[in-house]
């Protein structure tokens, strides 16, 4: 086919292109099934308040083991299930697994921290659930349904959100912070990062992106990004959480320059809901 078409060196490309539809394809189908047999699962990324060391709060993170390719990040699939309608189906499901763990939490007594606050649980909402006619309420809904008190569950949303100005956007915001629900800005530093956005915006808390922080300790440029983050996030009000601390030189710098909350493998990776059980009751205290 290729030698039919001479030397057009456009041809060269389309099997990658067609490739990669394939596979794109192949993997929403196998998406949807895996949603429909139960196949994904929770995990638990521990956050520590960098002045007491203590575990506060957790990020849930969706994970996927297929059957035949292993593992499949999620900044793999969450784009299909976005683009292929189910990310709707998928943030529900996430939602409830991580209210039910945060409940179980609740429960177990071993949600107090140092501070007397219970251990709040971060779920991340892709801007697309903002967009689509999804229901806020019944989030909102299922905290009562459930008795979990709304400073148990945080939300995380990307800056791509916030470029979109849009009332409903902001209005939905609201309607969760109303509800005692609090709001992360997630990744920040790696969009437009456009600083009137946060004046404007009710939200709590602020996650530096972890390409700063795998930086800082090498280069001066990224650890004066991130004092200066911090600094500006503070007067703001807002507190900080740094994602992707691997180091204990990161984790110091980060305490120097006063950033409120660390998460990352220097602490831990995410775990299934049984193990970051475990991780609580040896953390130090
Ligand atoms: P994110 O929300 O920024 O989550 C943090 C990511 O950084 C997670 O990747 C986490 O495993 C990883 N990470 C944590 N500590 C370290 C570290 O020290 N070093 C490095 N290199 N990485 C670290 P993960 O779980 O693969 O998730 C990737 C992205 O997928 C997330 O980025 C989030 O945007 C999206 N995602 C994950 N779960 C969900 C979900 O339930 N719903 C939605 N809408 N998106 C999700
Ligand atoms: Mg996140
Ligand atoms: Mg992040
Ligand atoms: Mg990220």
């Amino acid at each position: 086919h290729a030698k039919a078409l001479g030397k057009n060196r456009f041809c060269y490309f389309v099997p990658s292109i067609q490739a990669k539809f394939a596979e794109r394809l192949q993997l929403g189908h196998d998406l949807r099934s895996a949603m429909a047999q139960d196949q994904l699962d929770v995990y638990y990324q521990p956050i520590v308040d960098l002045a007491t060391g203590q575990i506060v709060k957790a990020e849930a993170l969706v994970r996927w083991l297929h059957p035949r390719r292993g593992w499949i990040s999620p900044a793999q699939f969450i784009p299909i299930a976005e683009d292929i309608g189910l990310i709707n189906e998928i943030g529900d499901w996430v939602f409830r697994q991580a209210t039910g763990m945060a409940k179980r939490l609740w429960e177990s007594g071993r949600n107090g921290t140092t501070s007397g606050m219970s251990l709040q649980i971060s779920i991340n909402k892709s801007p697309r659930q903002f967009f689509t006619g999804h229901a806020h309420e019944t989030w909102i809904d299922h905290l009562q349904e459930i008795g979990l008190p709304a400073e148990c569950i945080a939300i995380e949303i990307t800056e791509g959100l916030l470029l979109d100005e849009r009332p409903d956007v902001t209005s939905k915001l609201q309607q969760f912070r109303r509800a005692g629900i609090q709001v992360s800005l997630d990744d920040f530093g790696t969009g437009y990062s456009a600083m009137a956005y946060l004046k404007r915006l009710d939200i709590d808390y602020l996650k530096i992106d972890q390409s700063f922080v795998r930086d800082m300790t090498s280069t001066p440029s990224d650890q004066a990004i991130t004092e200066a983050i911090i600094a500006m996030a503070h007067k703001l009000g807002l507190r900080v959480v740094a994602e992707g601390v691997e180091t204990r030189e990161q984790r110091d710098l980060l305490s120097a320059a006063g950033c409120d909350f660390g998460q990352g493998y220097w602490f831990s990776r995410a775990l299934p809901e049984d193990e970051f059980f475990k991780l609580l009751q040896r953390w130090p205290d």
